[in-house]
């Protein structure tokens, strides 16, 4: 199944690859990621790692839950690297593997840290991160020209679980779009402060949730009403929120309602950006 020129790295026993899969829709895994699922002795998983995607892994692999989701006990983060380490002793073939990207608010960087400190060879695989493979399959593009040169990732709350660390006045003065990962949770407050800094109430809101699996929901609405809005319509997590301009070309760029049948709109912009119309043919 793989392409005749792809010459896959070797996954040594005894080492660790941490693997992004991607936000939920196995076809966006990379090559890397395939090779290494099929090669693993043993995968240890986040709750967000899809079921299609560890139905890949082969027969006999073990398959080890650690899964972190807010709310739910879940295993300590140094508990996860002590047993990467640990199995990599025992001379596994250990694929970690993380939703979307394993630097992207993975703790990848914790976990491969530890892998140094312990003298543990590994690789890191990168994926396709939910704040931009996900939105795209909202039909949300994080960076467009006639919208924005910038766009800021952002964690709705900081290490302690509170969204206290972060800067809001400043994202809401300096970042014409942001992609916010962990959202749900302190919604009102960051719509709030970012009203506060200078934001306006109509600004477009979309909440994506379980982007690019089969529960995609997609919720389009405003900085004023989105904290009310995201409860009325039952918007759980895995969620992303983009805030911005950015949001108004889901319009003419949600390819996938086109497939199941809804209209595209050409001008997504509008009136809005009258300069950005161009001419096709
Ligand atoms: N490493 C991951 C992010 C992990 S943090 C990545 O690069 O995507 C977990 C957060 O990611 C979730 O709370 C949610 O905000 C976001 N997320 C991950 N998968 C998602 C999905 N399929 N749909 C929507 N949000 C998702």
């Amino acid at each position: 199944m793989f392409p005749e020129n792809y010459d896959p790295p070797e996954f040594l026993p005894g080492t660790v690859w941490l693997a992004g899969a991607g936000p939920g829709d196995p076809g966006l895994l990379t090559l890397h990621a395939v090779h290494a699922l099929r090669c693993a002795d043993v995968i240890v998983h986040d709750a967000l790692v899809s079921a299609e995607v560890l139905a890949m892994a082969p027969e006999g692999c073990e398959l080890i839950h650690a899964g972190k989701r807010g709310g739910k006990p879940s295993p300590k983060q140094a508990d996860i690297s002590l047993r990467l380490i640990r199995l990599a002793r025992q001379d596994k073939r250990v694929l970690r593997l993380k939703g979307g990207d394993p630097f992207v608010f993975g703790r990848g960087g914790e976990e491969a840290l530890s892998l140094v400190r312990a003298g543990i060879g590994f690789r890191i695989v990168p994926g396709i991160s939910a704040g931009i493979g996900g939105l795209a399959y909202a039909g949300i593009p994080v960076t467009h020209r006639d919208t924005n040169h910038a766009v800021t990732f952002v964690t709705g709350h900081d290490a302690s679980g509170e969204v206290t660390g972060i800067d809001w006045d400043a994202l809401a003065k300096g970042s014409p779009a942001l992609v916010i990962y962990m959202a749900l949770k302190h919604l009102p407050q960051i719509a709030d402060a970012l009203h506060a800094g200078g934001r306006s109430v109509d600004e477009p809101v979309a909440i994506v949730s379980w982007a690019a699996t089969d529960r995609q929901r997609v919720l389009e609405t405003t900085l004023g009403n989105c904290a009310q809005d995201a409860v009325a319509a039952g918007m759980e997590a895995p969620a992303i929120v983009a805030i911005g301009e950015i949001v108004r070309l889901r319009g003419g760029l949600d390819w996938l309602g086109a497939s199941r049948g809804a209209i595209l709109d050409a001008d997504p912009l509008g009136s809005a950006w009258p300069g950005q119309t161009s001419q096709i043919g």
